[in-house]
């Protein structure tokens, strides 16, 4: 980006955003914390709500609620047009020709385990493969190993590069036909890496296996064309994109969607109901049994709509502006500090992973950097993130991560700095 490689000192000389009235839009970024302003870097943990979420949201409860696809009056058919409503602009913002290939979940996790347990017990048998990576969140890690355990099938793991990147060579290495599926991230959320999706489905697809993209990190922060993906599956969580939680999709092939056996059985999936079977309603409401989060579903149209009103392309240029301004300020501030996934940030997204050198041989303890940030109102997020695999192949038990969104700015990654700065003080560092 042109912006920062002109500049001197480093500093990005300003975002394709507008930052500032971006930031107007959030209640929670003007509030203090412990005495400071809020300075919110744990966005991969979750995103903060603009007030346009926040508002669609009571106005939902205030003005629409009601039960949705049942019944006949006037309310439940608004909530209806509004769920679904949803569902298309949803299909519409990954790419989607078609809004029945959205289901509506939970969260990502959800997602992932509606395939495993749906398309998962159907086609996976003994002797079979699943590739991942070695960086999965363990919510699309643990589903495979119960899968895996359940058919008598075998995991397999695409390592990484020495700087961190998806081992596209190695990866191919391990297809054979045994492999009937890849799970991959398209975003670490440790690493930041960016996984080269559709060089792995064109892959994978060539020895018959099905892809599933973990897009958690992802679906918030950069563009997503489900075509150009040419995945089978991709998840989501809305509340890291700037919706409510409780609300999750999972996108899948049509075909396979309606090949698959439903998930939970209940109310709304059913086509006819006998004493002692039934059949089931057309996809997506084969998988959405029972009343689902109307209104979190409905928030998110919100969410998607200030998303797309500020582009992904330009969300994304902001972000990889940022993240480079990060890993430059870090690295010259602080020689001591060991940083996580790639340097090109091209292939990174903003999440900066990192742990601290202490006296000695080992590290300073994240949640003590945790804690001592918070003490000036900076969030980070501590611990092993739902990766531990990952972090042993780190050779750290935990790390600490600093993680970006459209509302942060530099003088935020410099707030960071400092706070690292009284980080060390405190532990004799300096
Ligand atoms: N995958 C990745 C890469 C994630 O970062 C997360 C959330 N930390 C998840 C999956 C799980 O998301 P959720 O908890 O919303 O299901």
């Amino acid at each position: 980006m042109a912006i920062l490689e002109s500049v001197g000192t480093v500093r990005p000389g300003h975002s394709p955003l507008d930052v500032t009235a971006i930031r107007h839009d959030f209640p929670i970024l003007s509030r203090e914390v412990n005495g400071h302003p809020l300075v919110y870097l744990d966005n991969a943990a979750t995103s903060q709500k603009p007030r346009q979420v926040i508002e669609a949201l009571v106005r939902y409860y205030e003005e629409q609620n009601a039960g949705v696809h049942r019944s006949a009056h006037t309310l439940a058919a608004r909530a209806t047009d509004l769920y679904e409503g949803t569902r298309a602009r949803l299909a519409e913002f990954i790419g989607a020709t078609d809004p029945r290939e959205i289901v509506f979940t939970r969260n990502t996790t959800e997602a992932i385990n509606l395939v495993a347990y749906t398309w998962g017990q159907q086609h996976i048998g003994k002797g079979d493969e699943i590739i991942v990576s070695q960086m999965e969140h363990h919510s699309n890690l643990v589903p495979w190993q119960l899968l895996a355990e359940a058919r008598g099938a075998h995991l397999r793991f695409a390592p990484l590069t020495p700087t961190h990147r998806f081992d596209l060579a190695a990866f191919r290495g391990l297809l054979n036909p045994r492999v009937k599926l890849v799970a991959v991230t398209h975003m670490s959320n440790v690493l930041g890496t960016i996984t080269p999706v559709s060089e792995i489905s064109r892959l994978a697809h060539e020895v018959g296996a099905v892809v599933l993209i973990d897009g958690a990190q992802s679906a918030p922060h950069m563009p997503i064309d489900i075509k150009h993906l040419g995945c089978d599956f991709f998840a989501l969580s809305a509340h890291k994109m700037l919706g409510p939680t409780g609300v999750g999709a999972l996108w899948g092939r049509l075909e396979l969607l309606e090949s698959m056996p439903p998930f939970l059985g209940g109310g709304s999936m059913i086509s006819e109901v006998q004493w002692t079977k039934s059949t089931w309603a057309p996809v997506p409401q084969k998988f959405e049994a029972g009343v689902p989060n109307i209104a979190d579903v409905v928030a998110f149209s919100a969410a998607l709509e200030y998303l797309g009103n500020l582009g992904m392309d330009t969300v994304r240029e902001h972000e990889k502006g940022l993240t480079k301004y990060a890993l430059t300020v870090l690295r010259r501030d602080h020689p001591d500090l060991i940083i996580y996934g790639p340097n090109d940030v091209e292939w990174r997204g903003g999440i900066v992973a990192f742990n601290l050198r202490g006296r000695g041989e080992g590290t300073i303890h994240s949640h003590d950097v945790g804690q001592i940030l918070d003490d000036q109102g900076i969030a980070i997020r501590t611990g092993h993130h739902c990766c531990k695999p990952l972090h042993t192949l780190l050779g750290a038990p935990e790390s600490a991560r600093a993680s970006f969104y459209v509302y942060n700015t530099p003088d935020e990654v410099d707030a960071l700095s400092r706070g690292l700065h009284v980080v060390k003080r405190i532990f004799g560092r300096r």
